[in-house]
């Protein structure tokens, strides 16, 4: 079946929906066993979702976990109450004192907080890797490495990584590669075609998509899965079943929007690649994206989420550009149906190995489901602001 008669079906077992469309929304701590036998085949069978205790899942969270490891791939999905603890679950499933953790430069900026603080505290090791550096990666192993950790494209950078290089090194030294495929949603790339073990995704992005509920989930293959389930479960992670409707409902339409993102985006990153003010586009579509050929090799398309530089700017200028868009509005949790901006003058801090300080200010856009020639409309007139600014 292709994607999108997937994303229709994904999930809805009759065994959780009855016979309604959707599943029903289970609110619910306690689940109630009637007699002995009934309690030991849940205690039994609870990870193969039998109704056991609340924070094991119910009905909703069944089927939302069955549709997103059918959609994502691997074996099985498991939830969180947003992105960020999901990636913290993934790494403190795998992770011990004394290990080594091979980290990409370009990463998510509060998961190299969480390694530099929380893992560090633990005494877990992170040496962080160039996003480019594909094979090359089997120079920086150490005998104590157990994680090669992804995300494609870099956070705000847009570089992409060389996953299935980077993945084949690691198998023959049994570390386990995960991703952070919350730029690939469901659409985009498929981590498990690619030699992912672990895949992550901020769902509070394009799987809800409608900024309205924060959530996360991580796929594992077989081989980790039950360590990855027994180990967010000691951990005592999970996730309201309001939030997981939401996320459910955003699969539905999930391939739909993604189509309208990525044309409307396309358009507007033309668009600026033909303005006198920008430098580089840092569109994975785009030549000036480091690793275009990649992405073209391995991803299905692409989302709503780019950046772009400018060939020079202070803070005046772009807090002119910034503070005169209409539609386009300042904030981080990109993905839902709203255009969104926001700048990065400089990436002190959020990078060891490449500061990008030989560029002019970049500035991330997201672009939401507005008329793109609106959006068009809008970046033209802001950028009238930022040239007197200058
Ligand atoms: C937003 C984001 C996260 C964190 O997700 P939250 O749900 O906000 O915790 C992680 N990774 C990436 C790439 C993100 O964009």
């Amino acid at each position: 079946m292709k994607k999108d008669t997937k994303i229709v079906h994904a999930g809805r077992n009759k065994k959780w929906t009855g016979q309604s469309v959707n599943v029903p929304v289970y609110h619910t701590s306690t689940i109630i066993h009637d007699t002995v036998e009934d309690l030991k085949f849940a205690i039994k069978n609870f990870k193969n979702n039998a109704m056991y205790y609340g924070r094991r899942g119910t009905p909703t969270h069944f089927a939302f976990r069955e549709a997103m490891a059918e959609l994502e791939g691997g074996h099985g999905c498991l939830v969180y109450p947003c992105g960020l603890a999901a990636i913290n679950a993934a790494l403190m499933s795998f992770l011990s004192t004394g290990d080594h953790l091979l980290m990409v430069d370009t990463v998510y900026g509060p998961t190299r907080v969480l390694c530099n603080t929380v893992l560090a505290r633990m005494g877990i090791e992170t040496t962080y890797y160039d996003p480019l550096i594909g094979g090359a990666i089997k120079n920086l192993i150490q005998d104590n490495t157990k994680v090669i950790f992804t995300e494609s494209p870099g956070s705000v950078t847009m570089e992409i990584q060389d996953i299935p290089a980077i993945s084949k090194i690691a198998h023959q030294r049994d570390i386990i590669v995960m991703l952070d495929n919350t730029w690939g949603n469901l659409i985009c790339f498929e981590p498990y075609k690619h030699g992912v073990d672990i895949s992550i995704q901020a769902a509070t992005k394009y799987i809800v998509g409608h900024s309205d509920a924060m959530l996360g989930t991580i796929t594992a293959s077989e081989k980790y899965w039950d360590r990855l389930y027994d180990n967010s479960f000691y951990m005592g992670y999970t996730a309201a079943p309001d939030d997981i409707n939401l996320a459910m409902r955003g699969i539905r339409t999930i391939n739909a929007r993604i189509k309208q993102h990525e044309e409307s985006a396309l358009k507007v990153a033309t668009w600026l690649s033909g303005r006198d003010e920008v430098d580089l586009v840092l569109h994975p579509a785009f030549t000036d994206c480091p690793g275009h050929d990649i992405w073209k090799r391995d991803f299905n398309g692409s989302c709503g989420l780019f950046s772009f530089t400018l060939k020079q700017g202070d803070g005046k200028a772009i807090t002119a550009l910034l503070d005169n868009m209409n539609l386009f509005k300042m904030g981080f949790s990109w993905g839902g149906f709203e255009s969104l901006a926001m700048s990065f003058y400089n990436l002190k801090g959020e990078r060891t190995l490449n500061l990008w300080d030989n560029y002019g200010p970049l500035v991330r856009l997201h672009v939401g489901l507005e008329d793109a020639d609106d959006l068009i409309e809008d970046l033209d007139q802001a950028f009238e602001y930022f040239n007197n600014a200058l």
